[in-house]
């Protein structure tokens, strides 16, 4: 029986072994979507209590506390942290199979040094334990990032932020901090093209203007408005977009379509469902140019259906634990999505997630069809619209003109499929239709500074994985096919993808 845990902890071959602590152990990470707070990281102060680190805002947390029959009071509520810790940890004694109770003895040994496992009966002594590391190592978000080797990390960010912590660091940076991490903005224009609501939407849109210096009257400004963010955010440095569709759509319109709709929506009338998808098609389809032409990667988050639980909403708002997973078709609006943006010559880097894990298949294959390499009439390959220079030449290479490897991409498993067995699946499905070694890899989503044990437990199931086929005789024991691959999934792809470095 192995040891909980233990140092080969998801290493069930020697290739996976010899891979993960020859190659992919000691490789910096690249955190390309996350959550975290570039406030907490301008302000670096020190963490002082395992409870509020773990339990405050974690909904993945309070969905096995509630389906433990907690009180609210101990989730999302305001009740004592004691009385909150030793909830979780009863929690966690039922949740075998539930990445949280890994997770979280994973965070417990590498930030805190904690072997123990955990118990509502030594929850307290345990908890007691924590704060005293926190208390005399300084533990704070840039210790953090420095323990866990994180280049860069990519937050989440409006278009109206004026990215003033961002801009902070990178002075403090410049003026020669020890503190390397480079931290980025990464666009996320959701509340411009959500029209749902139009009384949010055009409270939004009022700000948008003022940050952007446009006012917003007609279809022409809206977008000019999130041009000029999008030529900020890229001055900051910004080079992904961010993107949450519940369910894809196509509907193209013609320019004077969509003003006569901007200005409805403008007047405060709600847009019919039409409406808002010739607006959201044309303002994604703007998105896609800009990052297009400034070479960004366009992330579409596909398949959150928000908010199910009306009372937990009105209660305490979005985000609290209360989104499950949309089985909606998704595929055909977004194969013409893709391939009016191809066809037009102004496809940019993509990452597709979806929530659903029975389209990873599909949505794989869907990414497969769009590798960026244009065809003349003569069946020839042309260049591609970006970053040629980088690439080598027709003479150098013979007859193959390359693309951006792994152009468009299917995203790693995502929320509720970031656990071992979405992984595996994942990974599995991702090979068995495309191009695994062109793929930029794990991302944390979090919005915990201690989640990054998941880039190791991302590395550990990858190196398993290849390790198994290895062994089973399926892939050859050669470095090329192995620890290249593996050295890129963890590290080298990301850094020349994003273009961050
Ligand atoms: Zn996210």
């Amino acid at each position: 029986m192995a040891n909980f845990i233990d140092e080969n902890f998801l290493l069930k071959n020697e290739t996976a072994k010899r891979l993960f602590f020859g190659t992919a152990k000691g490789l910096p990470i690249i955190d390309y979507h996350c959550h975290l707070s570039p406030k907490a990281i301008a302000e670096d102060k020190p963490f002082e209590d395992i409870a509020r680190m773990w339990l405050e805002g974690d909904h993945y947390k309070w969905r096995i506390m509630r389906a433990n029959g907690t009180p609210e009071r101990l989730c999302a509520g305001e009740g004592p942290w004691e009385e909150k810790f030793v909830a979780y940890t009863s929690a966690l004694t039922k949740a075998a199979g539930n990445p949280l109770q890994q997770w979280s003895h994973l965070e417990l040994q590498r930030i805190f040094g904690i072997s123990e496992v955990l118990t509502p009966h030594n929850a307290l002594k345990i908890r007691e334990e924590a704060n005293r590391v926190l208390a005399t190592k300084r533990i704070s978000p840039r210790s953090l990032l420095e323990q866990f080797n994180v280049n860069v990390i990519c937050t989440t960010d409006d278009p109206i932020d004026d990215l003033h912590w961002h801009k902070a660091i990178a002075d403090e940076q410049r003026a020669g901090s020890a503190f390397r991490t480079k931290v980025l903005p990464a666009f996320r224009p959701d509340k411009a093209m959500n029209t749902a609501d139009i009384v949010a939407w055009n409270t939004y849109i009022d700000a948008l203007g003022t940050s952007a210096g446009v006012e917003i009257g007609s279809y022409a400004a809206l977008v000019e408005a999130l041009s000029r963010r999008h030529a900020y955010f890229h001055a900051m440095g910004c080079r992904l977009s961010d993107h949450a569709l519940l369910v894809p759509v196509f509907m193209p319109a013609s320019e004077s379509e969509l003003d006569a709709i901007v200005r409805s929506a403008r007047n405060g009338t709600a847009l019919s469902a039409k409406e808002q998808a010739k607006l959201m098609t044309a303002m994604l389809s703007h998105m896609a140019r800009l990052n297009a032409q400034k070479n960004w990667t366009m992330q579409l988050h596909i398949g959150a259906l928000r908010n199910v639980n009306q009372s937990l909403y009105a209660a305490f708002g979005p985000d609290v634990g209360g989104d499950t997973i949309s089985d909606a078709p998704i595929i055909e609006p977004l194969a013409s999505f893709l391939g009016m943006l191809e066809a037009e010559g102004t496809l940019p880097k993509t990452i597709l997630y979806t929530l659903d894990p029975t389209k990873h298949l599909a949505l794989a294959t869907l990414a497969g069809s769009f590798c960026g390499t244009k065809i003349s009439s003569t069946g020839e390959a042309a260049s591609p619209e970006s970053d040629a220079s980088s690439r080598p030449s027709r003479s150098e290479m013979g007859t193959v003109q390359w693309g951006v490897p792994g152009k468009v991409q299917l995203g790693a498993a995502w929320w509720f499929n970031d656990q071992k067995d979405g992984m595996e699946r994942h990974m599995r499905e991702y090979a068995s239709v495309g191009l695994l070694g062109a793929w930029v890899g794990m991302l944390t989503d979090s919005r915990s500074f201690m989640s990054f044990p998941r880039h190791e437990y991302f590395r550990r199931l990858l190196c398993n994985a290849i390790g198994e086929w290895v062994e089973a005789g399926e892939l050859p024991d050669d470095p090329l096919y192995t620890e290249s691959v593996v050295r890129a999934i963890c590290w080298e792809n990301a850094a020349s993808y994003f273009g961050m470095l």
